[in-house]
């Protein structure tokens, strides 16, 4: 599984990995902005997907 967050606004991919990370810690690290479009950001703002990898490795 992966997880992203990316800006609801312009859909910006803020974080991408294998880690649960706290939406507040990301948006802490680009200044609660969007490094993209400039939109304000918020916690509540913010979206986190969770997606599943297609399970196959070889
Ligand atoms: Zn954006």
């Amino acid at each position: 599984m992966t997880y992203e967050m990316a800006c609801v606004s312009c859909g910006y991919q803020f974080y991408s990995g294998f880690d649960m990370k706290s939406p507040n810690d990301v948006l802490k690290a680009v200044d609660f902005k969007c490094k993209n479009c400039g939109e304000r950001l918020s916690s509540s703002k913010f979206t986190v997907e969770v997606r599943k990898t297609d399970g196959s490795f070889f």
